[in-house]
């Protein structure tokens, strides 16, 4: 499965949770502490790299703060040897 990561700018975020909403990782949560504009931020929790960097939560954001990265996929028929025997 693809593996992605998400970039919030938690200060121009309103608060409004859609993102959490379609998230099927559930990585997306709001934070406890306020941004400047005064609203709680949502914020990426992923400590197992579940973000699969299908981008539902920046088609989703109203106010466009959230840029997705998806990492290219190596399969398993192209991985190559780091050490081979001689
Ligand atoms: S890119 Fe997809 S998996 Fe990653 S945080 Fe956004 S909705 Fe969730
Ligand atoms: S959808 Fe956008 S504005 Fe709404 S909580 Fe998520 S990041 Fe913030």
């Amino acid at each position: 499965m693809a593996k992605g990561t998400v970039v919030i700018d938690a200060d121009g975020c309103k608060g409004c949770e859609l993102c959490t909403t379609v998230c099927p990782q559930n990585v997306l949560l709001m934070a406890e502490s306020l941004n400047a504009r005064g609203y709680r931020p949502a914020q990426l929790v992923d400590p197992a790299g579940k973000c699969t960097g299908c981008a539902l939560c920046a088609m989703i954001c109203p106010d466009a703060v959230m840029t997705v990265y998806r990492f290219p996929v190596v399969s398993k028929t192209s991985r190559q040897p780091i050490l081979a025997a001689a």
